[in-house]
Formats: structure tokens, C-alpha cells, sequence
């Protein structure tokens, strides 16, 4: 720390554990500090800087549309919000979108959703999720019930009531917890900030015909694996379309850094979303659509996709040799695509090589729940870029059993 300026700030509240490290500009997947220092950026602002950071086309959209017109309200029509939703829906499961600003916000929509579907349908009755274990949707009242860790519940009760709770990837006892006020299923494909578990697609599969049993809506939280990750645009997409949701919340990427979300489902499941029934006031603005579009146009290029599994295979492949080689300090790696994972070996700890990470080789990742390190890279990282991620793994794990 040279300066004051990288100690935390008196009048920020201090809710995150920040590193003594700032960034003056980025490019591709590089981070600069003021002195010109560059970190290879596998966070990716957690898994927000899809295409890196300042992707010329996302900075001349932006650019462009912020010399023209910010913000009109969803008093009018907005081209560029009508322009997203309709890619959107061309390319998924979904009928129609409903645009806001983060992932909580997302998920509260799909819990709207979910309560006014069975309204509508005359069974006020049904209201309940059924939510999973070591998962993670957003800091709000609901989305903190939801998600049920303990450590984001204390001191702000009482919870939100109409969520219950299952371990993940557990089909029995998903199908235990449903009673007569059930209205949804939720799970995250692959939960992120719980320490990257992918959920088996035969388990998804299987909770699609569960909610086609009972009547409920199944309810995927794409916000972390969403939007190109795991080398689809969704991650369920790796099942087929057998195991489509009803509604799917979206977030971080499909900015690439700009603040946008939003929550999509069937035209059956948002019935209940009818005029006057939700709103926000910044949802889709001008700038945020633009950047919207660019971001998806960039994603579904022929051949983008088909890039991020190649490269997701080669970071695989890998973390699989980092693992066999220094098997005292990585248990195992998961995950998929360029949602990744390694779990650390006690009694080392993720978050301290996180930190040597950064501070040794200038890498930076994300820990998660679990003891494991987030890898998170840019979907436009290169080969080079991985294998020097890949020594940095591996001369970390050396150093600290030296
Ligand atoms: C980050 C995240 C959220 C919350 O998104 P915010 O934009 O921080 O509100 C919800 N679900 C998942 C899976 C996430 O990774």
C-alpha cells in the first residue's frame, strides 16, 4: 500500500473484504493499476466481463447510444429493449422478458411470477419454492430466504416466508418436500458462489417431469452460468431441451459489465405477469439494452460458442493435471465450461491462495463455498492466456508445500 488510498474507505460501508488493489483500465482479459501492472483477469468481475473488458464493439456501442439518449422510462417504447428480447427469445426456451437491473431483482421476479401463476390459476394456495441447499440468489429479503445460508440470514429476520429447502441434486428428496402449497422448483445449473457445482443433467430432466407431475413451475438461476459460459447460451441447454424451465433468471453477463438483468419464461408461466402487475424504473433503459444487444449478438457469432467449449476443454483438461500433480493442495477441480473450479486440499484454504494468487502472479480468481477456487476467465481468453493460469495453479500449489 503506497498511499492511503488502498486502505478501505471510512465512508464506504464496509460489507466486502476488498484486496488493497485497484484498476485504472482493462483490455481483453488484462487488468492494469495506475502504474501499469497487469493481472490476468480470471473473475471477470464474477463471471460479468463475458467478452473482457472494453471489447471495442460493447465501447462503441455504449459510446454511440450514450451520445444519443440514456434513460426514457418504460413509459414508452425502446427499440433496443424490443431488438434484445426478441434475440433472446429466438434463441431459448422463453416466450417473454421482462428487463431489470441485477440477479436479485431477477429472482424476485421469477418468485412474482411463480406466486402469480398459481394465482391466476385459482390456487392462491401455492406459494412455495422449493429451493436447494449451499445455493446462492442475491442479498435481498427473498432471495436471501431462498438461498437459506445462514451467515446472509443473521440479524435480518424475520425470513421471508415460502421457501423450503432440499440438498442439491437430490431427486427424492425434491419430490418429499412437495405438498399442496408447492408452486416452484428453483436451482441454479450450476451453483456458483456455493463451489461450482454443476447439478447432474439427468437430475434437471427429472425435476422437468416432477413439475410437470405436480403442476409446479421449475425455476433455473442462470445468473452466474448463464449467457455463453458453459459454451451454450444457458447451461440447461447441455441437456437438450429436456429440461427447459418455465422461467430463468439472468444476470451478470448479459451486460458484459453494464448493469442489466431480467427474467424470461414461458408465455403459460408469465400469465400472471400481466400490465401494472411489476415494474422498475431503470429495467432495459436505452444504454443498458444497447450494450444488451452487443453483448448477445457477440455471444450467438458462428462459431463463438463452439470456441468457448474448445477452450473450456483445454482449461479442463489442465486443472486435471494441476490436480494429479500436487494432489496435497487440490482435491479435485469441477465444473463446466468456463465455470470452473478447485476444490483445495485442508488444512490449506482457497481464500489464502486466492491471495497468493493475485499477489505472486498477478492471477486473479474468485474463492467460493466449499474451499474452492472460482475460475471465471472471459469467454474470449485465449489458449496462451489458460496455460499461464495454469502454471500459476500449479506453482502455487508448489510454494505452499515447500
Ligand atoms: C450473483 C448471483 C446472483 C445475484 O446477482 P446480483 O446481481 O448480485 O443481485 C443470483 N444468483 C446467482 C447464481 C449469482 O451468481
Amino acid at each position: 500500500m503506497p498511499d492511503g488510498t488502498l486502505s478501505p474507505s471510512p465512508h464506504i460501508a464496509p460489507t466486502y473484504g476488498r484486496a488493497p488493489l485497484a484498476f485504472e483500465r482493462g483490455e481483453g482479459c488484462w487488468l492494469y493499476t495506475a502504474e501499469g501492472e497487469g493481472y490476468l483477469d480470471f473473475a471477470s468481475g464474477i463471471a460479468v466481463n463475458a467478452l473482457g473488458h472494453a471489447h471495442p464493439v460493447l465501447v462503441e456501442a455504449l459510446r454511440d447510444q450514450a451520445g444519443k439518449l440514456w434513460h426514457t422510462s418504460n413509459l414508452y417504447e425502446i427499440p433496443h429493449q424490443r431488438e434484445l428480447a426478441e434475440k433472446l427469445v429466438a434463441h431459448s426456451f422463453a416466450d417473454l422478458v421482462f428487463f431489470c437491473n441485477s440477479g436479485a431483482e431477477a429472482l424476485e421476479g421469477c418468485f412474482k411470477a411463480a406466486r402469480r401463476y398459481h394465482h391466476v390459476h385459482g390456487n392462491p394456495q401455492k406459494y412455495r419454492i422449493i429451493c436447494a441447499s449451499n445455493s446462492f440468489h442475491g442479498r435481498t429479503l427473498a432471495t436471501i430466504a431462498a438461498a437459506n445460508n445462514p451467515k446472509h440470514l443473521d440479524g435480518f429476520g424475520p425470513a421471508v416466508d415460502g421457501f423450503d429447502h432440499v440438498a442439491f441434486n437430490n431427486l427424492n428428496e425434491t419430490r418429499a418436500a412437495i405438498t399442496e402449497e408447492t408452486a416452484a422448483i428453483l436451482v441454479e445449473p450450476i451453483q456458483g458462489e456455493g463451489g461450482i457445482n454443476p447439478a447432474d443433467l439427468d437430475y434437471l430432466r427429472a425435476l422437468r417431469l416432477v413439475c410437470d407431475e405436480f403442476g409446479l413451475l421449475l425455476i433455473y438461476d442462470e445468473v452466474q452460468c448463464g449467457m455463453g459460459r458453459t459454451g451454450r447460451l444457458f447451461a440447461h441447454e447441455w441437456a437438450d431441451g429436456e429440461a427447459d424451465p418455465d422461467l430463468i433468471a439472468v444476470a451478470k453477463g448479459i451486460g458484459g459489465g453494464f448493469p442489466l438483468g431480467c427474467f424470461m419464461g414461458t408465455g403459460a408461466a408469465m400469465e400472471g405477469i400481466s400490465a401494472g402487475t411489476h415494474g422498475t424504473t431503470y429495467g432495459g433503459n436505452p444504454l443498458a439494452s444497447r450494450v444488451g444487444c452487443a453483448v448477445v449478438d457477440l455471444l450467438l457469432e458462428p462459431g463463438f460458442l463452439d470456441g468457448v467449449y474448445a477452450r473450456s476443454m483445454r482449461l479442463w483438461d489442465g486443472l486435471g493435471g494441476v490436480v494429479a500433480a500436487h494432489p496435497s493442495v487440490y482435491e479435485l477441480h469441477r465444473g463446466a465450461g468456463l465455470m470452473q473450479g478447485l476444490k483445495v486440499a485442508e488444512p490449506h484454504a482457497a481464500g489464502d491462495l486466492v491471495a497468493r494468487l493475485r499477489d505472486d502472479h498477478r492471477l486473479l480468481t474468485v474463492p467460493a463455498g466449499q474451499n474452492v477456487i472460482r475460475i471465471l476467465p472471459p469467454l474470449v481468453v485465449s489458449d496462451a492466456e489458460i496455460d499461464q493460469a495454469l502454471a500459476a495453479f500449479s506453482d502455487v500449489a508448489a510454494a505452499v508445500s515447500a
